[in-house]
């Protein structure tokens, strides 16, 4: 879309806070200050002194309530994916606005999201130097109902910030698998076995998955196994949110 179209549907329909929810503003902004103010990335940057950042799992980044390496999740079961990164915990708030933006047609969200994983993320990214950024793929018919993949949108986003390559057909949801929510882990294991397929070989390409939210992991290691069959390198992952368990 160009300059002024973008401009015009701005005055239509005006851009709302990923935080709030209310109109933005100053215009140009991607969240509006009051929220940018409360913000508590886990991945702090190195020049925002946080201090109170916290200890994270050397793996899929959860905060850490006690002393080791590992998240109680990653140390009973090990994961296929070398290591993962999410800026935000899964809270009320995050869980809100990406409702908002999945269901009530608030895209302009992405902007922030991508931003911030971009922003805060970028130590991580830095030390993946990843070749190849791969979207959690939604299953075709979903997709269709949804009107869009939500972490399709914000992996494009993210390779436009960074200038990484971003790949929308490399991976597909090849089987349609029961909503994750309602499962334990066994199940969720079980349910996502073979649910995807890669449709071309890959030559030991860093592989960067990204999605809105990391829970259990068992998507990532569903997606990280069919990406390594398929030839890939190591695959990490970066995510807006973690839901903690
Ligand atoms: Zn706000
Ligand atoms: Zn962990």
């Amino acid at each position: 879309m160009n300059h002024g179209a973008e401009k015009f549907l701005d005055i239509l329909y005006p851009r709302k806070c990923p935080g709030c929810g209310e109109i933005l503003r100053p215009q140009g902004r991607l969240i509006c200050p009051d929220c940018e103010h409360t913000l508590r990335p886990l991945t702090a940057c190195p020049d925002e002194e946080e201090g109170d950042a916290p200890a994270l799992c050397m793996k899929c980044g959860a905060p850490l309530a006690d002393e080791g390496e590992y998240c109680r999740m990653c140390t009973m079961h090990p994961h296929v994916f070398e290591q993962g990164r999410a800026i935000f915990i899964y809270n009320d708030r995050w869980k809100r606005s990406l409702e908002r933006y999945k269901f009530y047609g608030h895209r302009e969200f992405a902007d922030f999201y991508a931003a911030a994983m971009v922003k805060w993320g970028g130590d991580a990214l830095r030390r993946w130097n990843p070749d190849l950024i791969v979207p959690i793929p939604l299953h075709r018919q979903k997709e269709r109902e949804r009107g869009f993949n939500q972490a399709r949108l914000i992996a494009e986003k993210t390779a436009a910030r960074t200038g990484i390559p971003v790949s929308c057909d490399l991976l597909l949801k090849t089987r349609k698998t029961a909503a994750q929510k309602k499962l334990d882990y066994v199940h969720r294991r079980r349910n996502l076995k073979d649910a995807f397929s890669c449709s071309r070989r890959l030559s030991g390409e860093r592989v960067l998955l990204i999605d809105d939210v990391y829970t259990t992991g068992s998507t990532m290691d569903a997606a990280a196994s069919c990406l390594k069959s398929a030839g890939a390198g190591p695959v990490f992952f970066l995510t807006f949110c973690i839901a903690l368990r």
